[in-house]
């Protein structure tokens, strides 16, 4: 027998939905051995899109409200090929949903930042046209320049009071040592507990040399980490990052977009995903899922809906036929009742 179990909304921490062929046609997606392969396919993918981002957004942002996400991150993409129609678009797409979601948006440098000549630009612009965090890509591999583009995104955050979060998908020694100039840069500028570290491969070895001390550089710096438990991509261990205090959040990274033909935008999916990567197998170990894809999120991107949960009277709730939270995190069904503001959430097309 089951019974009615209340729960706090989802909060997806690193997301594209301006990337997303959602509610369009299938992406037949062709081979890429790098980074640089990727990103190429993507931005063809993003310039043959015949319909708008503000549609395939929606469609993407809707079904993850519909599953029980009530705040997120997106990363958009800001670059001169495409200008700021991403930002544009994904808040477009934020607005109609205002009243069952919270979308915090990311200038994100997707195709280079200094490597892209007029990107730092509009990324500045977009802070006063829909954009709120400054983001940043491997600064070392992808850009080439570490200090020049860290000089540049702490400086934009700096200058327009904004958060600030970093793609790293660089592994071993060479992640490892971006990962201290960052935590000593971000001390530097006083920027503590304001800044994100996406991915974050070279924090999933637990077997790399100075791996200890990096992870008590960004914990000293109040570094967060989101991670997405993507395929065949590493995922921290969660005993480890939280022996070492740094914080960890949980997203669903690009979703059936030029980079992967899998995610749905469900945070209970996702969280599923991670047990399944992280093997949890205790109650505690599930419950931890479940908890970095709601409360910990939550205090991530700052989202009271989330956050000031306690109980079945929460006006904020989630409302799911299930005994127990690690029952739920296995099953992983959707929502019975979404309730934002005391209100059930019912949406349009
Ligand atoms: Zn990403």
């Amino acid at each position: 027998m089951t019974t009615l179990l209340a729960t706090p909304g989802f909060v997806d921490a690193h997301i594209h939905p301006d990337k997303t062929t959602w509610g369009s046609g299938w992406l037949s997606r062709t081979p890429a051995r790098t980074l640089t392969d990727l990103i190429g396919n993507d931005l063809r993918a993003q310039l043959a899109y015949q319909d708008s981002v503000e549609e395939r957004a929606y469609a993407l942002m809707k079904h993850a409200v519909l599953n029980g996400t009530m705040a997120m991150r997106a990363h958009v993409d800001v670059a001169p090929q495409i200008g700021l129609s991403n930002i544009h678009g994904v808040r477009a797409a934020a607005e109609r949903l205002a009243p069952f979601l919270d979308v915090q948006v990311v200038a994100f440098p997707q195709f280079g930042l200094l490597s892209n000549p007029g990107t730092l630009d509009l990324m500045e612009a977009s802070l006063s046209e829909g954009a709120d965090l400054v983001g940043g890509i491997d600064p070392e591999s992808l850009d080439g320049d570490l200090h020049g583009h860290l000089d540049a995104v702490y400086g934009l955050a700096n200058k327009h009071g904004r958060n600030l979060d970093i793609h790293l998908h660089d592994d071993g020694a060479k992640g490892l040592a971006q990962l201290r100039v960052i935590a000593q840069r971000t001390v530097d500028e006083g920027m503590q507990g304001r800044v994100n570290i996406g991915h974050g491969f070279a924090l999933c070895d637990a077997s790399q040399p100075g791996i200890g001390p990096t992870l008590d550089a960004l914990a000293e710096a109040g570094i967060w980490m989101a991670t997405c438990a993507l395929g065949a991509d590493p995922v921290p261990d969660l005993d480890l990052m939280e022996r070492h205090g740094v914080q960890v959040a949980l997203g669903s990274d690009g979703v059936r977009d030029a980079w992967s033909p899998f995610g749905t935008g469900s945070m209970m999916d996702r969280a599923h995903l991670l047990g399944y990567r992280t093997g949890a197998s205790t109650d505690a170990e599930l419950e931890r899922c479940f908890r970095l894809a709601t409360s910990a999120g939550a205090e991530l991107v700052g989202a009271p809906a989330v956050g000031s949960f306690s109980g079945a009277g929460s006006r904020d709730r989630l409302e799911f036929r299930a005994n127990s939270i690690p029952e739920l995190v296995v099953d992983r069904p959707a929502p019975t009742r979404v309730v934002r503001g005391g209100q059930t959430a019912t949406l349009s097309d």
